[in-house]
């Protein structure tokens, strides 16, 4: 069977929707061979790559509004070390985690295996549903997600409350990894808010950066002073590090510069509100098509659960999706297979703040185009 090439007027301006690693834009590429040209491969102890992550600590401060005595703290290892590290550094014995998604779940999974920890409580709900935090005074932490990037389901992290109005004891651990920078957070709900860089920020992946309340860090101060906690997963290090603009091992230089110039260009356009609004256009375009198609449907069944920025859309029984993505693939627009375990006939499309709201008006001509051309 001949290849079904796409008409290239109806192709978008650029092809990467990935949900992560996502889109960089190309001006922040261009940025990295000139400005960047003078730092990389220089040492992260002196002063040029110190600046920067100064830079972009203040930069995120600025975006998230960052609330009285909160620090922005970072290190390697990606979103994924996060995990380890509070695993040792921020539960302290009990957690609570709510679950719906691959992300959540892997978690869940870390905790439920550490010696040193109780057995957490897992409220756990169906993909493509949600499930919020409860109240309980046996929890020291909450683990939370605000954006679940293998089923499309987003949230508003919220302190879990009890029936009086008062807040939970414990601290509120916020996977926001595929939210940060493209949904709006209130950091007051939050104790730790961590995420990645390659994500919302249009970066390269390798760290991972957290915004921590006063609580947490003392909590991080507290643990790592009673147990053995491993020298690369120690948040205190990480604090006392960041504090400097340092990280306890060589970062990704690369990965920063490219965040960095993110930053700037999210906090000239108007800042985290700008940037949100800019996913929802994509998103609203997105969700709309898909409720109009004959062919696709928003997976997510309950509109204010869907993702403005990771959108899973089910095709029709009779359509292979695969064969709708490799497709796409074959005519340079990228990264629209599901989440390999969700084993749904699924479109997964990031409409991070890079991608551009018309690219993704674009993409669903394109999808059309080739259900047509498939049928
Ligand atoms: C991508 C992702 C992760 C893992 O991030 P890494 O930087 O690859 O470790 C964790 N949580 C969520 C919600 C994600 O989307």
């Amino acid at each position: 069977m001949a290849a079904i090439a796409i008409p290239k007027a109806l192709l978008p301006s650029d092809g990467r929707f990935g949900s992560g690693p996502s889109k960089v834009r190309p001006e922040a590429l261009a940025a990295l061979a000139q400005r960047g040209a003078g730092i990389i491969g220089t040492s992260h102890r002196q002063t040029p790559v110190r600046d920067l992550v100064g830079r972009v600590r203040a930069m995120l401060g600025e975006l998230f509004s960052l609330p009285d005595g909160y620090e922005i703290v970072l290190g390697n290892g990606g979103s994924a070390c996060f995990w380890d590290i509070a695993t040792f550094c921020l539960i302290q014995d009990k957690s609570q985690h709510c679950t719906f998604g691959e992300f959540s779940a892997k978690f869940a999974e870390g905790v439920e295996r550490a010696p040193h920890l109780g057995a957490p409580a897992v409220r756990s709900a169906p993909y493509g549903e949600r499930i919020d935090p409860e109240a309980d005074e046996r929890v020291d932490a909450y683990a939370l997600i605000q954006n679940e990037t293998s089923t499309g389901v987003a949230v508003a992290p919220q302190r879990p409350r009890h029936a009086d109005g008062s807040t939970a004891r414990g601290l509120v651990l916020v996977d926001g990894t595929s939210a940060a920078g493209g949904m709006r957070i209130r950091l007051e709900e939050t104790d730790a808010y961590y995420f990645a860089p390659q994500k919302c920020f249009g970066s390269d992946g390798g760290l991972w950066l957290a915004a921590l309340s006063p609580a947490a860090i003392e909590r991080a101060e507290r643990l790592v002073s009673e147990r053995y906690v491993p020298a690369f997963l120690d948040l205190t290090a990480a604090i006392e590090n960041a504090r400097l603009n340092q990280t306890y091992n060589t970062p990704a230089i690369v990965t920063l510069l490219l965040l960095a110039d993110q930053l700037e260009w999210m906090l000239t356009n108007g800042g985290l509100e700008w940037a949100a609004q800019r996913a929802e256009r994509s998103a609203a375009h997105l969700y709309d098509w898909a409720e109009r198609s004959d062919v696709a449907t928003p997976f997510v069944a309950k509109a204010d659960d869907r993702s403005p920025v990771v959108a899973t859309i089910d095709i029709a029984a009779e359509i292979d999706a695969a064969a709708i993505a490799k497709t796409l693939r074959d005519n340079g627009v990228v990264d629209t297979e599901p989440y390999r375990r969700l084993g749904r006939n699924q479109l997964r499309i990031g409409m991070y703040p890079t991608v551009d709201p018309d690219d993704v008006v674009a993409l669903t001509a394109c999808i059309d185009h080739v259900v047509a051309a498939l049928a």
